[in-house]
C-alpha cells in the first residue's frame, strides 16, 4: 500500500479553495511558538486562522505560561497577510497525568505519545465544533520526532466523532522544519529542549548527562589510544628516573657556577 503524502493532500485542498475563492476558518492547535512559526507563514495566506494553545502535557505551570506568552508575542510580531486570533486553553496537567498512568516508561514516539496527541486533538475538535470553525489541524506534524501518519490518523478519527473536517498535514515536508528554525532565530523565540511532559524532560536530562560524561572521557581515551603499548603516560616517570628539575645529591643546578669566594682582605 502506498504511503499517503499528507502535505500534497493539503496542497490539493488549498488549490481547490483558491479556485473557488474560499477562505475557510481554521482552528490551529499549537504546541509552541517555534513549531507554529512556519505553519502560520504557510497557512495564513489561505485560511482565517485562530491559534488554539492547549497542552496539558507540559510539566509545569511556569513552562505552560512561558510557551503561551511566546506564542502571543510571535503573533504580535510576525508579518502575516491577515490577522490571526489566539485562544489560550486551560492548563489541565491532571488530565495528562491520568492519561499517562501506566505509560511512564514508554519511549518517546510510543503509546503515551499517541494518547497525548489524541488528548490535544480531541479538545481542539471540541472547541472547533463549538466555535463553528470549518476545520481544525495541529502544528505537531512539523516535528521530525513525530510521525505524520499517526497524527493524521488520530486527527481523522477525532474529526469523525465531532463531525468537523480535519486538515491533513506534514509540515516538516518542503523544508518546513528548516524554515521554522530560521523563523525562530529571526524572532529570537524561546526554544525548549524537551517535548513537554516530565518524562521527555527526564529523558533529555539523561541524554545530556551521558553526553557530558562522554566528552569528559574523550581526552583521556585519546591519550590512552595514542600511547604505544608499554609507553608511559606523559609526565609519568620510569622507575629510578629523576624527577625533572630535581638534582642528584651533590649535583649543581644547571648554569650554577661554583660559588666565588670573596677575596679575603689581607
Ligand atoms: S514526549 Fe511529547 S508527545 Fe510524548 S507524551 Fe510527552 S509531551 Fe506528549
Amino acid at each position: 500500500m502506498n504511503a499517503r503524502n499528507y502535505q500534497r493532500e493539503l496542497e490539493a485542498l488549498i488549490a481547490e479553495n483558491e479556485a473557488s475563492g474560499t477562505v475557510p476558518r481554521l482552528l490551529l492547535h499549537v504546541c509552541c511558538a517555534p513549531c507554529s512559526s512556519w505553519c502560520l507563514e504557510y497557512l495564513a495566506p489561505h485560511f482565517e486562522v485562530t491559534v488554539y494553545y492547549y497542552n496539558p502535557n507540559i510539566d509545569s505551570a511556569e513552562e505552560y505560561r512561558r510557551r503561551a506568552e511566546e506564542e502571543e508575542r510571535l503573533l504580535r510580531e510576525m508579518k502575516l497577510p491577515r490577522p490571526v486570533g489566539f485562544l489560550r486553553g486551560p492548563y489541565e496537567p491532571e488530565r495528562f497525568a491520568e492519561m499517562a498512568r501506566g505509560h511512564e516508561k514508554d519511549a518517546e514516539g510510543g503509546a503515551r505519545c499517541s494518547l497525548c496527541y489524541e488528548q490535544r486533538l480531541r479538545k481542539t475538535a471540541e472547541v472547533a465544533k463549538k466555535g463553528n470553525y470549518d476545520c481544525f489541524t495541529t502544528t505537531l506534524t512539523i516535528s521530525p520526532m513525530k510521525r505524520a501518519d499517526v497524527l493524521n490518523r488520530i486527527g481523522e478519527q477525532v474529526a469523525k466523532e465531532y463531525q468537523i473536517p480535519f486538515l491533513p498535514s506534514d509540515f516538516k515536508k518542503k523544508d518546513g522544519y528548516r524554515r521554522s528554525t530560521e523563523l525562530s532565530k529571526q524572532y529570537s523565540l524561546y526554544r525548549q529542549d524537551y517535548c513537554g511532559c516530565r518524562y521527555s524532560k527526564a529523558e533529555t536530562m539523561r541524554k545530556r548527562a551521558e553526553k557530558r560524561e562522554l566528552e569528559q572521557k574523550k581526552p583521556e581515551q585519546r591519550k590512552t589510544e595514542q600511547r604505544e603499548p608499554g609507553e608511559r603516560e606523559s609526565g609519568q616517570r620510569e622507575p629510578g628516573q629523576r624527577e625533572p628539575g630535581k638534582r642528584e645529591p651533590g649535583q649543581r643546578e644547571s648554569g650554577q657556577r661554583k660559588q666565588a669566594r670573596c677575596p679575603v682582605p689581607n
